[in-house]
């Protein structure tokens, strides 16, 4: 699972002397068979064979990166299945014995690099993507807390210390029976104040973005009065769920959840695009505006259909991408033909630090090409407008 940590881990990673091979490797099957991206591959080694013969280095560091790319094709070809894999990426340090591999959801743009530290900006684009949701399923007398994350389930339910057992009733009679009730009911709001503690230290911990709450009504009515307000303010949804469910279970619940919010998100966002490009405010539509908007420095986020390829033309020189040009307006070249421009702009939107949202499913966006950006600032004739 991609997290901050893991990246955090992965930029504090020492392989010195020895250089740590980063490959991306687009696997999406809707546009690359099997054979595609192995030949892909391929490609990508035999360039960075040609560089390394060409760069003095120590015959170690060499026969390091030479295991490396034999490692990653033997993946591809004998373990690699590519089954609902959109993009592959392995960070490899062989003489290091150091190997990972990733299976993310989104397309990325094919690489193999070749560096002292690995290549994570892909993954940290991700990050900033995707949200994290936190489960927690609770009744009177028990308690789960889950973490969804890229369609991943962690439970975290240990970080509850102790969850009072069931209260054993002597007497049932009167005056005791009210004691009792009275004395039961206490234990309850102590167990769920227990649980919103345990939630709130997860949040400082984890910092996820959503809260879903599981459970029966008046369990969770009474739960939410114990949630801090920022806690309360998270809350996306509440589902029927009982602490005894199974993981699976879990997962396809927060899920239903976390599928209606981020539609209604894309759907806010595509609103907010349409309107600011509409009143010829911070934002642009259609592929060669956004792409000269990329091109400029100008994109704050850009929106883009999930599987949207459009095939394009890029400026060896000074990156300039369209899909209509075929000389570089700027350095009157040719441009190199790209069978996909958009891999070249969401890499460049990536080392920009753009903000970048790929969208399942939306017509409005399909109407305008499936592409817009939301700009940081406006290029027009009488200057700058922030
Ligand atoms: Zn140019």
């Amino acid at each position: 699972m991609i997290t901050i940590e893991l990246v955090e881990e992965l930029l504090a990673l020492k392989t010195d002397p020895f250089l740590i091979s980063s490959l991306y490797l687009n696997v999406n099957e809707k546009r690359f068979s099997r054979k595609d991206y192995k030949i892909q591959l391929k490609d990508l080694i035999k360039k960075r064979r040609q560089d390394i013969k060409n760069i003095d280095f120590d015959e170690e560091i060499k026969t390091s990166l030479e295991e490396d790319f034999k490692k990653m094709l033997h993946y591809v070809d004998q373990e690699f299945s590519g089954r609902g894999v959109r993009s592959l990426v392995i960070l490899s340090s062989s003489k290091k014995n150091f190997w990972q591999v990733y299976h993310l959801p989104q397309p990325v743009k094919s690489r193999l690099l070749i560096s002292s530290e690995p290549y994570v900006r892909p993954l940290i684009a991700l990050l900033d993507e995707y949200k994290r949701y936190c489960s927690v399923v609770i009744s009177r007398d028990k308690a789960r807390i889950f973490e969804v994350y890229l369609g991943e389930i962690t439970e975290h339910t240990e970080i509850i210390n102790q969850v009072p057992g069931k209260i054993r009733i002597a007497g049932w009679y009167g005056l005791e029976e009210r004691r009792i009730e009275r004395h039961i009911e206490d234990k309850v709001h102590h167990h769920f104040k227990e649980i919103a503690d345990a939630t709130l230290n997860l949040f400082k911990k984890k910092g996820f973005d959503w809260l879903i709450l599981g459970g029966k009504k008046e369990n969770l009515t009474s739960f939410e009065s114990h949630l801090h307000t920022y806690l309360r303010d998270r809350i996306v949804g509440r589902i029927d769920l009982e602490p005894d469910t199974s993981l699976h279970d879990a997962l396809m619940k927060t899920r239903e959840v976390a599928l209606r919010v981020e539609r209604e998100e894309e759907e806010q966002l595509i609103r907010r695009l349409l309107n600011e490009a509409n009143s010829n405010g911070l934002g642009v539509i259609g592929i060669e505006d956004t792409l000269k908007a990329i091109w400029q420095g100008q994109v704050n986020t850009l929106i883009l259909k999930d599987d949207l390829a459009v095939p394009g033309s890029i400026c060896p020189t000074c990156g300039y991408m369209s899909t209509e040009e075929s000389e570089c307006p700027h350095d009157s070249i040719p441009m190199d033909f790209t069978p996909d421009v958009l891999e070249e702009a969401i890499e460049s939107a990536i080392i920009q630090n753009c903000r970048i949202e790929h969208i399942t499913e939306s017509q409005e966006l399909d109407n305008v090409g499936g592409i817009g950006a939301i700009l940081r600032f406006k290029i027009n004739r009488t200057g700058l407008n922030f």
